[in-house]
């Protein structure tokens, strides 16, 4: 019989929670999963499928945020922001801003790649366990060159790889369509990142863990949780709107971007924004991929998928409750189009979510710095994918009292 302080209520079903409610049931823990949906509905359900090992920078850097202005003047620039969600996003801007500061990046920088360096060990391990390595691909990602003066602007990104000894090979024109024949020969460059792999299909991998952690004991709980009870400095039970009440030792808040109305609530405002991004996913491409391909210039990524070809990128500074616009998702079509010129735009279909960022590009992965018992999963970005089955790894040690093998003080809750 295990005793209460082996339970644990993990609030969101996404690919963070659900990771982790298996990993602390495999050690021994009596997990409670709580979501408002099903499994993986949320954010989780329609990324790129990217395990992007390459992609930890911060946004904040100046290759970025110098081209914001040009970006921010141009409708289909990679990143657009409702001029009616300006005055809302100041706050959070101001911090971006911060984590531009030379001596900042550096660290932020260092925090993405130390946990990039770990996530083929932890998802190895995590797909083995669960028998789902078949989904992961063996092929890499091609970062996509129009010409020298592309891959000149993209130097940072490469050099920030070399830096912390991440693999990479460049390419020229034909060997580049070796790789890939749909690709246009307008293309004269590319850089393969033979770690950076993808899934067949993200949705899919997190209804198999939730599946086999519920197959093996593991309560999931359908209901959106409207509150808690705090006593003794902990929180000792969770409220579900439909008024039940689930009693808890341990809780972790893993609600993706809706994380920060309950951290609020809870006396410890974390400043976690959406950075909406969309997908269409063309079931009948008439092209094979192999590689996933990210085009920097253009700003968007084709990833390959068990059900055709998935097409994504660009952010939309917009907040939570703003209708989806679905030109961005059709402008990327029409970029992709260009990098692969017989692509079929046929039996389509178009999804928006909700990437939970930090402006620092660093996730939360941390004890409460106020409530006993309570922990934060959260902020993940473009990357909750990639780093779901580290962040499991890394916050079963924190939960279970085991030191990490990582410090974690730059994932802190209370770092900002
Ligand atoms: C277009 C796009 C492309 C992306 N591509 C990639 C990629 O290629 N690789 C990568 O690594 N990452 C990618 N990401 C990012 C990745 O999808 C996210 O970081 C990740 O899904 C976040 O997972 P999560 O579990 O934190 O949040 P979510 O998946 O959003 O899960 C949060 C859960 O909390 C639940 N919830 C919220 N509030 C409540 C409540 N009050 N009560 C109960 N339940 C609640 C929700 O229902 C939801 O299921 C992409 C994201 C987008 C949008």
């Amino acid at each position: 019989m295990l005793s209460n302080s082996r339970a644990v209520a993990i609030v969101g079903a996404g690919v963070i929670g659900t990771v982790l409610a298996y990993e602390l049931q495999r050690r021994g823990y009596s997990v409670q999963l709580i979501d408002r949906d099903g499994p993986g509905e949320g954010a989780s359900f329609g990324n790129m499928a990217s395990i992007a090992v390459t992609e930890f920078m911060p946004a904040s850097r100046p290759a970025i945020w110098k081209q914001m202005p040009k970006w921010l003047l141009d409708p289909e620039g990679p990143v657009r922001v409702r001029p009616s969600y300006l005055p809302r996003l100041v706050p959070w801007f101001l911090r971006f801003l911060d984590a531009s500061r030379p001596s900042k990046l550096r660290k932020l920088e260092a925090a993405g790649a130390v946990l990039c360096h770990r996530v083929h060990e932890d998802l190895d391990a995590l797909l083995k366990e669960t028998d789902l390595t078949h989904m992961l691909s063996a092929e890499g990602c091609l970062c996509l060159y129009a010409d020298e003066r592309e891959f000149q602007a993209d130097r940072d990104h490469i050099e920030i790889l070399e830096r912390f000894g991440f693999r990479h090979e460049i390419l020229g024109g034909n060997a580049i369509r070796d790789l890939e024949p749909a690709l246009t020969t307008k293309i004269t460059k590319a850089v393969l990142f033979p770690d950076n792999r993808s899934v067949s299909d993200p949705y899919r991998l997190v209804t198999a863990i939730a599946e086999r952690f519920r197959a093996l004991g593991g309560m999931i709980v359908n209901g959106e949780v409207g509150g808690f009870t705090t006593r003794e400095g902990g929180i000792s039970a969770i409220r579900l709107k439909d008024g039940r009440t689930i009693k808890t030792e341990k809780t972790v808040l893993a609600a993706g971007v809706f994380t920060s109305k309950m951290a609020k609530e809870l006396g410890e405002p974390i400043p976690l924004e959406t950075e909406r991004g969309y997908h269409t996913q063309i079931m009948a491409p008439g092209i094979s991929m192999r590689h996933s391909i990210i085009w920097p210039a253009k700003a968007f990524m084709v990833t390959p998928t068990a059900g055709g070809i998935r097409i994504g990128g660009t952010v939309e500074m917009a907040g939570m409750d703003a209708a989806p616009d679905y030109r961005r998702a059709k402008i990327t079509v029409k970029r992709a189009q260009e990098a692969l010129p017989d692509l079929q735009v046929r039996e389509t279909s178009e999804w928006m979510g909700h990437r939970p960022a930090f402006p620092d590009t660093v996730p939360v992965m941390s004890a409460s710095a106020k409530h006993r018992g309570l922990y934060y999963a959260t902020g993940h970005g473009h990357l909750g994918l990639t780093y779901a089955a580290t962040n499991a790894r890394l916050m079963g040690d924190l939960i279970s009292g085991v030191t990490p093998p990582i410090d974690l003080t730059p994932y802190r809750v209370d770092r900002f």
